[in-house]
């Protein structure tokens, strides 16, 4: 029998906007339904950021296995080449997932947050229905949030299904493809290329711009292509995927940046060429929300143009990451238990799990150029720690932007291994406002990566000590 809730917060959708923001209402003792069609835990928990890292780590391992075995380079070897179980493999990956997911349910259950297992679909902006296969429920609240995420982008000449895979199919083989085919050089693209490339599969990426990760500069994804190229990754740049042909072998046909056409033989394309906010299928026509290009229009508080109704995360536009969904669902539960909140983060760090990792926070130079800017960057060469890792082989460095006349840090950059850690340090240092002196005056741990945060911030006073 269907049953009729008016809780004061609707939370449509379980992802890391989502579920955060449920968790906090419910800690602040807002009375909050949270509903997902899925798994708890949304894009990031169940087919992203988790289950990625998790296949990165296999391949990570299962790479440095071989090199082992191979090479005898720090006094290890191998009697035989590693083996590699990708089934295997996927199990521990869902095993991770699942023990996340379990928590996010355990967590929701102790913030009294009542979740309702089946997909919303509305009638009005605060009203819905939500059907499973064992809910059947109406909802009617004061406030609803939406944080319906996002999808893969389809490309119309390569729609998903059978050899054509968007990133959650290629997050689930359990056979491993002996040619892979990518369509997009973005971080997702190239962590899962470069994640494939380690387990063993010829890969072959196709961008259709001239250059890998085209949203940071070059400098910092100059390593990252070093890496690709003595892996033997090949890359067609400025170049347009036409078609994925049948036949014995498969072929994807590309336009490559010269005009001419080549044929790459493929076992599987994975297609990564973006993803679109999820406005389709639930209703959202039936309320008068603005649109902000693909995404929901929100203000610095994620209130959308209706009264009461919010938005967070992927929905609402870019950057589509996790830690920006968790920080907007966190703050809209605040706003609605009474606090003044408003949305403007100093810097949102972004990372490309690649190889080696990339950090970006805040400005590169040459977006801060024009105001006055100096910069320097501390190689890992000249880091004792990225010796002992056998991490300067890989080229990476520290970068710190910062003012010229009061020296206040405008942005953090930076490539090389295991580098992700940092991201916490170099965010926090903009969120406070640090000047080089702040950083120059920290006392680093030795021996650490984070030395060459330091050494970067002293180099670009002029007085660095290891170089
Ligand atoms: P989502 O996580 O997309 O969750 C939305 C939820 O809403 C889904 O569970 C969906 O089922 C549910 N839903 C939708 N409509 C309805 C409805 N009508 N009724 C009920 N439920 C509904 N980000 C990072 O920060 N770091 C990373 O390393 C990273 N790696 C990634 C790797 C991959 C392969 C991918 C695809 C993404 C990755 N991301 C990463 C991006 C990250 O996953 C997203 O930014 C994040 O999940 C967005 O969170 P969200 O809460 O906005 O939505």
């Amino acid at each position: 029998m269907s049953e009729t809730l008016r809780p004061k917060l609707l939370v449509v959708g379980s992802g890391p906007g989502g579920y955060v923001a449920a968790i906090r209402a419910g800690q602040l003792g807002i009375d909050t339904v949270l509903v997902e069609g899925d798994r708890l835990g949304g894009t990031c928990l169940i087919r992203g950021c988790i289950p990625s890292k998790a296949l990165i780590h296999v391949a990570s391992r299962f790479a440095e296995m071989a090199d082992t075995a191979g090479l005898r380079r720090i006094g290890l070897s191998l009697d035989r080449p590693p083996a590699l179980d990708l089934a295997a493999a996927m199990r521990w990956k869902d095993g991770v997932v699942g023990r996340l997911e379990a928590g996010v349910a355990a967590l929701l259950e102790r913030a009294k947050v009542r979740v309702l297992r089946g997909w919303a679909k509305f009638s009005d902006a605060k009203t819905c229905r939500v059907t499973g296969p064992d809910t059947d429920a109406s909802v009617a609240a004061e406030h609803v949030l939406l944080a319906t995420g996002s999808l893969p982008t389809e490309l119309p000449e390569l729609p998903f299904g059978g050899a054509v895979l968007s990133s959650t199919e290629a997050l689930a083989l359990d056979r491993l493809p002996r040619r892979l085919a990518i369509v997009g050089a973005g971080y997702i693209g190239l962590e899962l290329g470069t994640a494939f490339r380690k387990m063993g599969c010829e890969v072959a990426i196709v961008e259709a711009q001239d250059r890998i990760l085209p949203l940071y500069d070059e400098e910092l994804t100059a390593p990252v292509r070093r890496w690709l190229d003595r892996a033997g990754v090949r890359l067609y740049l400025g170049a347009q995927a036409l078609r994925l042909r049948d036949g014995e072998v498969a072929t994807l046909e590309v336009r490559t940046a010269s005009g001419e056409t080549v044929a790459l033989p493929a076992d599987n394309v994975l297609s990564t060429v973006g993803r679109r906010p999820r406005l389709a299928g639930w209703g959202f026509e039936t309320m008068a929300v603005d649109l902000a290009g693909p995404f929901v229009a929100v203000d610095d508080q994620c209130r959308t143009a209706m009264r009461n109704l919010w938005a967070i995360g992927d929905l609402v536009g870019e950057p589509m990451l996790a830690h920006k969904a968790m920080a907007q669902g966190e703050m809209v539960a605040e706003l609605i238990a009474g606090e003044r909140r408003h949305f403007a983060p100093a810097a949102i760090p972004a990372i490309c799990f690649t190889e080696p990792e990339i950090v970006s926070v805040g400005l590169a130079p040459r977006e801060a150029a024009g105001e006055g800017v100096l910069s320097a960057q501390f190689p890992f060469a000249a880091n004792g720690r990225a010796l002992t890792l056998e991490g300067e082989r890989a080229g990476g460095f520290v970068r710190v932007v910062a003012r010229r006349d009061n020296r206040r840090v405008l942005g953090i950059q930076a490539v090389g291994p295991q580098i992700s850690e940092l991201a916490g340090e170099f965010a926090h240092a903009l969120e406070m406002g640090a000047v080089l002196e702040d950083i120059a005056g920290t006392i680093h741990a030795h021996p650490t990566l984070g030395e060459a945060f330091h050494e970067a911030a002293l180099r670009a006073l002029g007085h660095p000590l290891h170089i």
